[in-house]
């Protein structure tokens, strides 16, 4: 049995699985404070025989292993979480092999693994929540380099109809300043599923995400982008998205069919929760082949 967590910025999903992605027991905690939210994984694990943990968190996060910092939380808004030693303090208390990524990443390892992607050797999969991220899958590795990528947080052209000055902490108006959930609220003046009728907003979130989206495949060239993220539940920000995107490349790209191109999650909101127990699996491998086994 394996162990996964999404370890998001409003809650954290912990899983008891298998390597297939089979999840056999679940269970969510709210993100507090971080010694009572870990203190709640770790007593949820305990009562499972798991043999290695996958760990999905929000971030910005070290990702080096030769860090001195690695397995922490860097430099988050949530400044209870800053320099949270997060890796380190589950994987101690639970002594077994644990695998460390971003939340994204491990939501395009879940549907690169058993949803959407499962068919490809390379997929996009970008939240488009509370804040906006996204992880990339290239032949079955995840792009990074420095560091994890931060894609929520690049610059994009500005809708000319557009007055909303944004509201990233670090950058004003990026991708995540502009289109994330809270952006829509202050911009709008309301809670976003309360927008759900007014056509002006979806098209004008559309036409952010689709700009990203551009830069993500001219970049990136990805086989699958999978939308999720609270904000996709408006199911018709899709076709906006689908028409701008084609629009915007001018058929410069021999896309795929653009239905099954840009697609929401298969595994629904389990995506996160599926690719952190391979990410289980893959540190159970690697203990195992450093021990000899
Ligand atoms: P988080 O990003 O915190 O993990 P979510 O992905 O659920 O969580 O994103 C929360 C954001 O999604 C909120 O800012 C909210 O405005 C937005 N959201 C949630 N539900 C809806 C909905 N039905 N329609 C539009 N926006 C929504
Ligand atoms: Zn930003």
């Amino acid at each position: 049995m394996l162990g996964g967590i999404e370890a998001g910025g409003t809650k954290f999903v912990c899983a008891a699985g298998q390597k297939d992605g089979t999840i056999l027991d679940r269970a969510e905690f709210p993100t507090g404070e971080p010694d009572d939210t870990l203190r709640q994984v770790i007593r949820y694990f305990k009562d499972f025989p798991i043999e290695a943990i996958g760990i999905g968190s929000f971030g910005p996060i070290d990702i080096r292993p030769d860090s001195q910092t690695y397995g922490c939380i860097t430099a988050t808004p949530k400044t209870a979480w800053r320099n949270c030693p997060i890796l380190q303090t589950i994987k101690s208390a639970l002594d077994i092999p644990a695998g460390f990524t971003t939340d994204v990443n491990a939501a395009a390892l879940g549907e690169a693994s058993f949803g959407a992607a499962k068919n490809a050797d390379s997929c996009l999969y970008l939240t488009v929540g509370t804040g906006i991220g996204a992880g990339a899958i290239m032949n079955g590795r995840f792009v990074q380099g420095l560091s994890h990528p931060e894609m929520g947080h690049i610059y994009v052209r500005r809708h000319p109809d557009d007055g909303y000055k944004g509201n990233c902490p670090y950058h004003t108006d990026c991708l995540e300043g502009l289109a994330a959930g809270p952006a829509i609220e202050k911009r709008w003046g309301k809670k976003a599923y309360l927008l759900a009728d007014q056509q002006e907003v979806w098209e004008l979130e559309g036409f952010y995400i689709a700009e990203a989206l551009v830069q993500y495949i001219l970049i990136l060239s990805p086989e699958k982008i999978i939308l999720g993220g609270g904000v996709m539940k408006q199911h018709q920000l899709f076709s906006y998205i689908r028409q701008h995107v084609k629009k915007r490349l001018n058929q410069y790209i021999d896309l795929p069919d653009i239905e099954h191109f840009i697609v929401p999650p298969q595994l629904g909101i389990h995506s996160g929760a599926a690719g952190s127990l391979v990410l289980a699996e893959r540190a159970l491998e690697t203990a195992n082949r450093e021990a000899g086994k």
